[in-house]
């Protein structure tokens, strides 16, 4: 029985110009500003649009930022707050009915900048009971000077509630941070591709082979048709009485390639059922 479901916040619950593109706009100024001709424009715009999708300190390091822009953004980044509603995306209702009681329990783990990341969840809240969804709501802050770590906070949600890591599941999107910390715990994870949200394609090739048949990527043996094997007219049903395919709801999103995820979609829906959840 999942008996913890941790999510995340950016671009798992919310878009994370959710509050307007303008709201880092005067962080990307300020790196523009220190830019000096470090970055062409072309290169130093497509980092400006990767901060949208992971940590500045990330994007600084994956596009060679020289000290001065990373600084620059910092600075302006770490003053940045949303203060008008947030909604989220539009299937964010389901958290309420995820949430059992007393099982399962949801927690929100986010990364960033304390009081931008503060002043999302609250924008969430102003139009919806978004923070009362979850059990706790954790900031791993990059501007605290004891920061710790997403892995660090999962594993002391599991320990405050005696989890065990597989009666746990995280939800997000970024294979370098949220499900990348599960994975080391143990924890099954969920990706969630949302607008944007491109899938790890590397992540495939680096997955530890299953010894799951079914699951394997290993090529499987060819059979014969099955109309050839039982020769059966092409058309036993009308086609309306066919089964139609489940509507796929954006939760379900998940990666239906790499091995370690099939099983985590798995229990993913056996995590629903089991508390009476029919939406995945
Ligand atoms: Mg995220």
């Amino acid at each position: 029985m999942i008996k913890a479901i941790i999510f995340d916040l950016d671009n798992c619950l919310s878009a994370a110009d959710d509050p307007g593109a303008e709201l880092l706009e005067p962080v990307f100024d300020a790196i523009r500003q220190a830019n000096q001709g470090t970055l062409p424009d072309d290169v130093l715009g497509a980092a400006l649009g990767d901060c949208w999708y992971h940590a500045l300190d990330f994007v600084a390091k994956k596009h060679d930022f020289s000290d001065e822009m990373l600084a620059a953004g910092q600075a302006v980044i770490s003053q940045t707050r949303v203060s008008t509603p947030m909604r989220g995306y539009g299937d964010l209702h389901v958290l309420a009915e995820l949430r059992g009681d007393p099982l399962p329990m949801l927690f929100l783990v986010t990364s960033g900048f304390r009081q931008l990341q503060d002043s999302k969840i609250k924008a969430l809240s102003m139009e919806q009971p978004f923070e009362q969804w979850f059990t706790g709501i954790y900031i791993d802050a990059v501007d605290d000077p004891n920061r710790t770590s997403k892995q660090d906070i999962f594993q002391a949600i599991l320990n405050a509630h005696q989890f065990c890591p597989a009666e746990a599941l995280v939800v997000g999107d970024n294979p370098d941070s949220e499900l990348a910390a599960g994975d080391r715990l143990g924890i099954p994870t969920v990706q969630i591709l949302r607008p944007g949200v491109a899938p790890p394609i590397l992540r495939l090739i680096t997955s530890a082979p299953c010894t799951n048949s079914k699951h394997s990527l290993q090529p499987r043996p060819r059979k014969p048709a099955l109309e050839k094997r039982y020769p059966q007219p092409r058309h036993r049903q009308p086609w309306h009485s066919r089964q139609r395919q489940p509507r796929i709801d954006p939760l379900k999103r998940t990666l239906n390639c790499s091995v370690p995820r099939q099983r985590l979609q798995i229990a993913v829906e056996q995590a629903a059922r089991q508390n009476g959840v029919n939406f995945f």
